[in-house]
């Protein structure tokens, strides 16, 4: 068989040791005879296992002791929702910058919650890029400043940091969480779904700062009331077992291989690789300007939807997988996720430079 590299955007590959040991221990998990999902989510052992993930994943990301973090379900999307119900206090209202599709669709979910104000930070014209991050004078009229430093779909990532003054900033990190080193400290609150860079699809990673956890609105149901979540373990209903479980040992996996400044080491160079061909070749485009190029999605078209496809075809028949671009968006798209290993990218690499000599006019 040849090998096989999967760069969908999400659900997401796994690293291929996780999925070895989960399936090493499937049918019988510590010793107990039955698997993980099998076993009370109250039991001893499996409260052990969710304390591990919660420190394993504190120390990771070296989040400090006044964040609380939360493994909810509902994906990102649950949380576009469960925001504006959680954080909006006295003033009332928040400012969303929008940068591409998903911040759009988490403010326009918001707007059924709250009032809001939106501001596109997306230049104009092409190349894909932002504009001023600098939001001092107003942000402190808001509950909270909502944005998203990856846009998965078109592959524009933000480096810097939305200034927000005193603001409560939130980011949906879906696709780019534990890919490089941030200080959470800038952040009132950080979410993402787990399907791209944390494990399997349906658990969602939420990490809220202490001081915000008693603005909820009294309607807000108990699955996304964030305090009550916290009181009891992310647990007010069952969880989704297996998956945490999956996570967890992504998150062991990742801190026996150089914990996140090694993703990031790793990333920073499968990302410039890939670039670099882009730049140097004038058969593919990539449509982002450099400062904003995603480390995880990167987006590149032949610019003819017929070779486009035929790019996508010939690519799955040589094992490298989902590569076809978001509709809203055509093109190609490789996403390249922590577990994308930088073989992974030489290979597509080397597809790439065949499939333009055989094509090229
Ligand atoms: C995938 C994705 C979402 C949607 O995630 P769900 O878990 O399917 O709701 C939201 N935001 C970003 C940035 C994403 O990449």
């Amino acid at each position: 068989m040849t090998t096989i590299y999967n760069f969908s955007a999400g659900p997401a590959m796994m690293p291929k040791a996780v999925l070895e040991q989960a399936q090493q221990e499937l049918l019988n998990w510590q010793g107990l005879g039955t698997s993980v999902m099998e076993v009370s989510h109250r039991g001893k052992p499996f409260m052990a296992l969710v304390e591990q993930a919660k420190q394993d994943f504190r120390q990771l990301y070296a989040i400090p002791d006044n964040y609380k973090i939360l493994f909810l379900q509902g994906g990102a999307r649950g949380q576009f929702a469960a925001i504006p119900m959680n954080l909006i206090g006295e003033k009332g209202k928040a400012l969303y910058l929008t940068s591409g599709h998903w911040s759009a669709t988490a403010a326009k979910e918001a707007r059924n919650f709250c009032e809001i104000d939106e501001i596109n930070i997306l230049a104009e014209n092409a190349p894909l890029q932002t504009t001023s991050l600098d939001f001092t004078e107003i942000a402190e009229q808001y509950d909270y400043v909502h944005y998203c430093p990856n846009e998965t779909i078109s592959g524009v990532e933000i480096f810097d940091l939305p200034k927000v003054g005193n603001a409560v900033l939130v980011a949906d990190m879906s696709s780019n969480i534990l890919s490089r080193e941030i200080d959470i400290n800038h952040f009132g609150m950080i979410y993402a779904g787990a399907q791209k860079n944390l494990g399997p699809a349906g658990i969602t990673i939420v990490i809220v700062r202490e001081d915000l956890l008693n603005k909820a609105r009294q309607d807000t149901p108990s699955i996304w009331h964030y305090a009550t979540q916290v009181k009891s373990d992310s647990m007010i209903n069952t969880p989704p077992t297996f998956a945490w479980y999956l996570c967890s040992l992504v998150f062991k996996h990742l801190l026996a291989h150089g914990g996140v400044k090694g993703a990031e080491a790793r990333n920073r160079a499968k990302a410039a690789l890939l670039y670099r061909y882009l730049d140097d070749s004038n058969f593919y485009q990539n449509h982002v300007a450099p400062q904003n190029r995603s480390l995880m999605n990167v987006t590149f078209t032949t610019g003819n939807d017929e070779l486009n496809a035929k790019f996508v075809e010939e690519a799955t028949a040589c094992g490298l997988q989902a590569l076809k671009g978001h509709k809203v968006l055509g093109g190609m798209r490789a996403s390249i996720y922590n577990a994308m290993p930088i073989e992974g990218v030489e290979a597509l690499i080397a597809f790439m430079e065949k499939f333009a000599r055989e094509n090229a006019k």
